[in-house]
């Protein structure tokens, strides 16, 4: 089977920017961008950001807003941050060059099972498993398993199985060669089995199950949060906060608050800043969805008395990184201008 699989990959892997050679820098950059977010959307990220940031010393040397600013628009911001912090560890630890050892890549900010296996296998050709969602499903179906893949238990016995398969193998091409079936052929709905290069070894098509698994019962509790969201001007300039913390930690946005009034959101900011707000009118409400929950946001044009700190022209605010949420702001009252 795994023989196969590799004969396969190397004659039918798909080209991407980041398969050009086997830097590690440019596979961890690639993988890190890869979590949540589809290869098509991620090829223009990927090549800007290696134009700007070619290795790990000019990522490490540049300023967070600048790694925020390529950033912006792919989403949990919080890879920004470990990428940057990271990327100074490797250049004071391990004098600019990236780890070799899988439990050091493991031990680095950001990077989980997935992409140290993933960066041990691609860059540095270790037999190490690199198990994420595709592998899940096709091993499920490879041998039948019942098991719900959405269980910690479920995957540690998918990981047991991986790393017994790709002993004394191409690892590199093994698990690329896992990644590129789970993407062309292997596929969640209607996988081609009529395609497959391992298809006499699939017990789940010997089966006819192949439509049926994996068993993938995720419970999530997703969350609803309604915010009054100020576009706070005076004169031409716009109020914009850096979040310190949260899920948007390090990017800009206007100021919100989880109330159901904007004259509660006059009070509040008074309460916080000491400056006084005249409500001038209702722009629009929006929905911006993340994996766990949804913000809706009833976005209202507030107006300063004078100006204070943490206000940007339209120009400034074009070279601050911001979360796609809060540009979808700016936009709603640009347009409702
Ligand atoms: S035969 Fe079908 S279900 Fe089995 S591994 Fe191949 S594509 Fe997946």
């Amino acid at each position: 089977m795994q023989e196969k699989l590799i004969r396969w990959y190397q004659d039918n892997h798909r080209d991407f920017p980041w398969r050009e050679n086997d830097d590690p820098y440019r596979i961890w950059i690639s993988e890190i961008m890869l979590q949540q977010t589809t290869t098509e959307a991620v090829i223009p990220y990927f090549e800007r950001f290696m134009k700007v940031f070619p290795d790990v010393i000019a990522l490490g040397k540049a300023p967070l807003d600048d790694v925020y600013k390529l950033w912006e628009g792919l989403g949990y911001y919080r890879r920004a941050k470990h990428l940057h912090e990271t990327a100074l560890l490797i250049k004071e630890k391990y004098d600019g060059h990236f780890p070799r050892d899988y439990q050091d890549i493991l031990s680095l900010k950001g990077i989980g099972q997935y992409t140290a296996g993933a960066i041990s296998s691609i860059a540095f050709h270790q037999c190490v498993p690199a198990v994420d969602g595709n592998v899940l499903r096709i091993i499920s179906r490879l041998y039948l398993l019942d098991d719900n893949i959405a269980l910690n238990k479920t995957q540690k016995k998918i990981y047991q199985i991986v790393e017994k398969l790709i002993q004394h193998q191409d690892a590199s091409s093994f698990n690329q060669g896992l990644m590129d079936l789970g993407a062309m052929i292997c596929r969640p709905l209607h996988p081609h089995c009529q395609l497959c290069p391992i298809q006499d070894d699939c017990q789940a098509y010997q089966h006819h199950q192949q439509d049926v698994l994996p068993v993938n019962i995720k419970k999530i509790r997703h969350q609803d949060i309604h915010y009054i969201t100020g576009v706070i001007t005076y004169q031409e300039k716009f109020l914009l906060l850096k979040n310190k913390e949260g899920l948007l930690e390090n990017l800009y946005g206007f100021v919100q608050y989880d109330l159901e009034s904007p004259y509660s959101f006059v009070e509040r900011f008074h309460d916080e800043y000491g400056q006084d707000l005249q409500i001038n009118c209702f722009i629009k409400d929006i929905k911006h969805v993340f994996t766990h929950r949804t913000w809706y946001m009833h976005i209202y044009h507030f107006e300063l008395t004078q100006e204070m700190a943490g206000m940007y022209s339209l120009e400034q605010i074009a070279q601050l990184p911001i979360s796609t949420a809060h540009q979808k702001v700016l936009k709603a009252f640009l347009k409702y201008q």
